[in-house]
Formats: C-alpha cells, sequence, structure tokens
C-alpha cells in the first residue's frame, strides 16, 4: 500500500459504516479529513557536538468529543499520511469505548536504537517544546506508542511543565508512576485485548489450550502472551523484528521474556524443540489465535488467504488492510478489530487523565476492574451490533464509533 492512499483506505471502513446509520452527509464531509496537522523539523545537539533534524509531526484529527488524543511513535519509516491514518483510528478507538475524547496522534522519523539515551531525551524534550502550544490537558493529549515509553513520557511531561510554569501530569500519559502515572497502564493494551477475548471465549469457540501465534513482541506482544499462557492457552509462535521462532509443544513465556530483554526470542531457537521459521511465516502458524502486535499492513490480499486461525485479536494498529479483511471474512475468521482490541491502553490512558486532574489515585485493582467493566461493555455492545446485523466485528465497532461521533457532532450544532 502507498501511503498516499493509507488514509483512503482507511476511510474505506468509515463508508461501509456510514451505509448503516443512514447518516448526513455533513457528518461523513467532516471525517474525511484531519483537523490539523502540524509538521516541525526537530533539531538536537547529538553526543559528538554535531547537530542532526529529525522530521516531526502532530495531528489532532477531529476533536468533536473532546479533547484529541493519541500516541506518538518514534519510527525510521513514519509519514505524516500513517499519522493521520492512526489519529482517525484513534478518534474511533475513542468512540468506541466511549472516552470524552477525539483523535490524534504523533510521530518523530527516527530510529530511536541508533540514539544514546541522552540524545533521546533531548529529541524527546525538543518535540514537546515544538509542539507545547498544541498539545494541552483539556486539548490534544499524548501517550506512548511504537518505540516510545514512559522514561520517554515523562522527560516530555518535565518540559511541558517548565514551558508552562506549573506541573501539568494530565497533559500526557504512560508516564512513570512517580510523575503521575497510572498503576495499571503498562500492560493495559494487552490486557484490554485478553478482557475482550475472555469475556467472548464462548462465542469463539475458545478453550485454554487453544494455540496462540504473537507477532511482534514489544509491549503488547510480551503482555499478551503473559496473559494468556496464565490462563493455559499455548504460546505455539512469537516473533520479533530478528525473526520468528515455534514450537508445537509451546513456549514458555518467562524464557521468551528473559530472552527478549537480552536481545531476540530467536536467541531460543534450536533448544527445547524451539525452530526459527521465516518471520513471514508467522502469519500462517496453524493456531487457534493469531496476535498481530506490531505495525500495519502485516497481512494484506497475497498472505490472507493462507491464515489457519480462527480468531484475530489486532493489537496492533491497521494490521490487517480492507481487501484482507473481505478475504478472511470468506473464511469465516472472526476479526476482532484494532479499535476495540487494543483500546485498554487509552482506556488506561484516560483513568490516568481522570486520576492526575483529581489528583487522587487509584490502586491496581480498581484500574483493572474499571478497563474489565469497560471492554466488557463496549466489547458486548459491538458484538452483538455484528450478530444482530449480520456483519463483521470490524463493521459494528465502526458502526458503534459513528454512532457516536455522529450523534456529538449533531449536538454541536449547525454553525460549528
Ligand atoms: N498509542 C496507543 C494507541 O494506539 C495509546 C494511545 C493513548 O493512550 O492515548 O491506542
Amino acid at each position: 500500500m502507498t501511503d498516499a492512499t493509507m488514509l483512503d483506505q482507511a476511510l474505506t471502513r468509515l463508508d461501509d459504516a456510514a451505509a448503516h446509520l443512514n447518516l448526513d452527509g455533513d457528518v461523513l464531509e467532516k471525517l474525511k479529513y484531519p483537523r490539523e496537522t502540524t509538521k516541525v523539523r526537530l533539531m538536537i545537539r547529538m553526543d559528538d557536538g554535531s547537530r542532526k533534524s529529525f522530521m516531526a509531526w502532530r495531528c489532532r484529527y477531529d476533536d468533536t468529543r473532546g479533547p484529541t488524543k493519541g500516541g506518538i511513535r518514534f519510527h525510521p519509516e513514519s509519514t505524516i499520511e500513517e499519522v493521520e491514518t492512526l489519529a482517525f483510528w484513534m478518534t474511533m478507538k475513542c468512540a468506541v469505548m466511549n472516552l470524552p475524547y477525539g483523535g490524534g496522534k504523533g510521530a518523530v522519523r527516527v530510529d530511536p536504537h541508533s540514539l544514546s539515551k541522552a540524545e533521546l531525551e533531548r529529541l524527546s524534550r525538543a518535540y514537546m517544546q515544538a509542539f507545547s502550544k498544541i498539545v494541552g490537558p483539556d486539548r490534544d493529549i499524548p501517550a506512548p506508542d511504537v518505540y516510545t515509553n514512559s522514561m520517554i513520557m515523562g522527560w516530555m511531561a518535565d518540559e511541558y511543565a517548565s514551558i508552562v510554569g506549573q506541573s501539568t501530569p494530565a497533559v500526557i500519559t504512560g508516564k512513570p508512576i512517580a510523575l503521575g502515572g497510572s498503576l495499571g497502564r503498562d500492560d493495559a493494551t494487552a490486557r484490554g485485548g485478553y478482557y475482550l477475548v475472555r469475556n467472548l471465549a464462548s462465542e469463539l469457540g475458545l478453550t485454554p489450550g487453544a494455540r496462540v501465534a504473537i507477532q511482534g513482541f514489544g509491549n503488547a506482544g510480551q503482555h499478551i502472551a503473559s496473559l494468556l499462557a496464565a490462563d493455559g492457552y499455548k504460546i505455539v509462535a512469537v516473533s520479533d523484528s530478528r525473526g520468528a521462532i515455534h514450537s508445537e509443544a509451546g513456549l514458555d513465556v518467562a524464557k521468551l521474556l528473559a530472552s527478549k530483554k537480552s536481545g531476540s526470542v530467536v536467541s531460543l531457537a534450536g533448544s527445547d524443540g524451539i525452530q526459527a521459521i521465516d518471520a513471514d511465516a508467522i502469519t500462517a502458524v496453524d493456531c487457534e489465535i493469531l496476535v498481530p502486535a506490531a505495525l500495519e499492513d502485516l497481512i494484506h490480499k497475497d498472505n490472507a488467504a493462507a491464515i489457519k486461525a480462527r480468531v484475530i485479536l489486532e493489537l496492533a494498529n491497521g494490521p490487517i488492510t480492507p481487501e484482507a479483511d473481505l478475504i478472511l471474512a470468506e473464511k469465516n475468521v472472526v476479526v476482532l478489530p484494532d479499535i476495540l482490541a487494543n483500546a485498554g491502553g487509552v482506556t488506561v490512558s484516560y483513568f490516568e487523565w481522570v486520576q492526575n486532574r483529581q489528583g487522587f489515585y487509584w490502586t491496581a485493582e480498581e484500574v483493572r476492574s474499571r478497563l474489565q467493566e469497560t471492554m466488557d461493555r463496549e466489547g458486548r455492545a459491538v458484538w452483538n451490533l455484528a450478530q444482530h446485523r449480520g456483519i463483521t466485528v470490524r463493521s459494528a465497532a465502526y458502526v458503534h464509533a459513528l454512532s457516536r461521533v455522529a450523534g456529538a457532532i449533531e449536538a454541536h450544532g449547525t454553525q460549528s
């Protein structure tokens, strides 16, 4: 897929949902384009004394339902089109979960692994300096995304506090606990997906012992492995950026986590009956649940037909192209779509923002039980809608989200 068509492709899901809702044309017109995208070239001093520049963006896609919300990605292949598409997905995701937010996203085109810790800190602070007029606790609230983490959020929160002259923790979520982060934010993306699977397990025909393949072993991939394994699911294949491994007997999650800590899961190949497989082969592994947990466009028209899983849990954003969706629907593969399946992350971000504004902090149990309650409620509503209308779970999630956004657009009146 070329970048120019990425947002167009994403918007086909909106058209599909609009057709089920008998929507006013004004609503679609408002959601077809990002409200604003700001582009800045960040300059930082490298450790060797040289100066280097990096392209950076922040998109506020739609703020009809509240301040825009969404992560910041540090990735060498980020583009403006990707940022805008991800910001559109955030708009839909916050609406699916009924969070009082619109959608946004940011990125820096950089390979963060090529930077020292000091350089990474300077880059993170430079991002906040450049976008300090765009973000704000009631305007636009960033969070972590691919290759960013709580440490980076902490530097950004600190930078924002020094720019505005007062501590403002609610400007960014996913912070370290010491700076106003929430308990339970770290594994929230995976945990939301886990609650969704657990709540729908009997409808999905899943029983403990079901086999799982996980593509991508970052924050979401690692936590979903632990959560599902603890419930008796068998993790049979895992991949990361260096390759993939497979074991019919099941992989030991503690060993997976340890190997990842010291480099890559591929280092386990060769022991305990574990085989190295081609990284691309992970999507075709024989299993019941496939979990894409990395980047967009993993499953496309050329590899969708070979999928053996019955359920796909999209912890990544946009891992299945619209063409592949059609092939999977034909095969009766149930896709639990990104805007629902990975919404646990932004849901606990919302809880963090609420705690920051109240100055009153919740226990891990409170965070988890509220996440579960939200996930069960919205997941069940989307599932029932899909059954009732005979549409895919993805279409149902878009219908569910779009009816909320459309209601808010109408409520704002005709002059906005
Ligand atoms: N980056 C995450 C996502 O794509 C979390 C966003 C947030 O917490 O605001 O949903």
